[in-house]
């Protein structure tokens, strides 16, 4: 009985000896694409961009819904008026693919290639899109948050002519 005990603790403290090294190797895994991603733009002189994530939602784009429950903005400028959910700043609908920037910086119709996201152009601005900072669109809040804020680099394909 006694002889059954200890195999069994020293079976769970195997168990869980594989699992911190697993969460271990994750982690350093994980470190280890973030600083060669860095290295990578290092070496190649390539700027690292701030790079974030937003969907159409009221929380991503500043909006809120009147009493009619009709979309209007809810700060800035242009607060209380009305608000077309997903068009972008160009009158496009915003989709996968859709980035705003800071347009002094990257105009409209820019074209990018982002890792992880893929060919984009920039079709929207934001109040908070400032210099070397863009976002991306996604089509839901989950998938926009799990994007988060990275630093990268960020390829640019063609400078586009809008303003
Ligand atoms: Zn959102």
């Amino acid at each position: 009985m006694h002889g059954r005990d200890r195999a069994v603790s020293r079976r769970s403290a195997a168990r869980i000896f594989f699992r911190a090294a697993l969460c271990a190797s994750a982690a350093a895994l994980c470190a280890s694409c973030g600083r060669s991603d860095r290295q990578k733009a290092e070496e190649t002189g390539e700027e690292l961009w701030e790079v974030t994530a937003y969907c159409n939602c009221e929380k991503c784009c500043d909006w809120e819904k009147d009493a009619a429950g009709r979309p209007v903005w809810s700060k800035g400028p242009q607060k209380g008026k009305p608000k077309a959910v997903g068009v972008t700043a160009s009158g496009r609908t915003a989709r996968k693919g859709t980035v705003a920037a800071d347009t002094r910086v990257l105009p409209l119709g820019t074209r990018l290639w982002v890792e992880g996201y893929g060919e984009c152009s920039v079709d929207d601005r934001g109040g908070a899109i400032k210099g070397r900072h863009i976002d991306l669109w996604f089509p839901s809040h989950k998938e926009a948050k799990e994007w988060g804020r990275r630093m990268m680099p960020v390829r640019i394909i063609e400078k586009g002519g809008g303003k």
